[in-house]
């Protein structure tokens, strides 16, 4: 499946937003308003490159009609077009297995029942669950690699 690098994210000194960081450990520019904080052209730290953050990552690709991570990732941090952009501090999970639990939860507030499919609610996981599973799976092989080279 074709999906984005693992990001290099960086907090801005200015605003604590999350940042994409340069090769040289400064901040790009703030996507939203194409500007940058004080102190964002120091060096930061790299912020772990959890699942959540992934995926967030992906949300900007221009594939979400074919591809189901970037469907996926739209679906969750950009919800309908009038609410704002979420972002990954927002969010009550951080890995896939997390997001998949919360996903059971939100169905118990909704119908009182964990189960996402079948008629009357007789199964429990739905094609949501199968593409969180598919892009936790993509993200550990992403995460693999990025260990492999680093060894
Ligand atoms: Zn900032
Ligand atoms: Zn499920």
């Amino acid at each position: 499946m074709n999906t984005n690098a693992l990001p290099r994210l960086g907090h801005c000194p200015g605003c604590n937003d999350e940042i994409r960081v340069r090769v040289d450990g400064t901040l790009y520019q703030h996507p939203r308003y194409n500007v940058r904080c004080p102190g964002s052209r120091r060096p930061v730290g790299l912020l772990e490159p959890t699942f959540v953050r992934w995926l967030h990552a992906n949300a900007t690709r221009r594939d979400g009609y074919t591809n189901r991570v970037t469907g996926l990732a739209q679906m969750l941090f950009r919800g309908c077009t009038r609410s704002p952009n979420r972002a990954p501090a927002d969010m009550s999970w951080t890995t896939a297995e997390e997001l998949h639990a919360e996903l059971h939860r939100q169905q118990v507030r909704l119908t009182g029942s964990e189960n996402r499919s079948g008629y009357g609610g007789t199964e429990r996981c739905d094609w949501v669950c199968r593409d969180v599973e598919q892009a936790g799976r993509t993200y550990a092989e992403l995460l693999a690699a990025a260990a492999g080279r680093a060894a």
